[in-house]
């Protein structure tokens, strides 16, 4: 499995649809939303970061057996942490981290003001305004953790604006590795 991870608007769902493999896309948001909606009547994929932590970790558990029965060649879509209200929460805590096979951990991100500017032209989410730089700080510490707990390798991809085919070229590349 390669797990594929990014601050929302850094296009990391952009990125992943201009890859050509024969890898299955699993979205970890997805998965999520689907469960939050039957047991906690959920209605918009941007309410999920603004449940109490611990149902959020309750529904990952449930999200991360279902990732650990997946065979084959997998790209997981999700993110390195989520910007909860209590403060950033892990998006791949080490307990369930360990159920998953991982080849490669790849982090997609921007520069900070061009991921505000995404954001702010995207009416179709509700993205939070915040601090986009520290997000994005925190994220490389998460993303290095994962990486010395799996022992897979760490690959940060910067998504340049106007530059989508090299952060595409860049994640195929790592791609056809496995
Ligand atoms: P996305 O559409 O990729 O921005 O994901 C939508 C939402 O899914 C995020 O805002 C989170 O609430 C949730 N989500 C995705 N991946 C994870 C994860 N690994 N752990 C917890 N929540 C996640
Ligand atoms: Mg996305």
């Amino acid at each position: 499995m390669i797990i594929v991870m990014g601050l929302p608007g850094a296009g990391k769902t952009t990125v992943l649809k201009g890859v050509k493999s024969d890898y299955r896309i699993l979205n970890y948001g997805d998965l999520m939303f689907e469960i939050e909606k039957e047991k906690y009547g959920i209605k918009d994929r941007d309410e999920m970061r603004k449940l109490p932590v611990e149902k959020q970790k309750e529904v990952q558990k449930l999200v991360a057996e279902k990732l650990s029965k997946e065979e084959g060649k997998v790209i997981l879509d999700t993110h390195c942490s989520v910007n909860t209200p209590g403060g950033y929460y892990p998006g791949l805590p080490f307990e369930f981290l360990k159920v998953l096979k991982v080849d490669a951990l790849v982090l997609i991100t921007a520069d900070p003001k061009e991921i505000e500017q995404r954001r702010t032209r995207d009416p179709s989410r509700k993205r939070d305004i915040d601090d986009v730089a520290l997000h994005d700080l925190m994220n490389k510490a998460f993303l290095a953790a994962y990486s010395a707990f799996t022992g897979a390798p760490a690959v940060v991809i910067m998504n340049r604006q106007g530059k989508l085919e090299d952060a595409v070229a860049e994640l195929q590349k790592i791609c056809d590795i496995y």
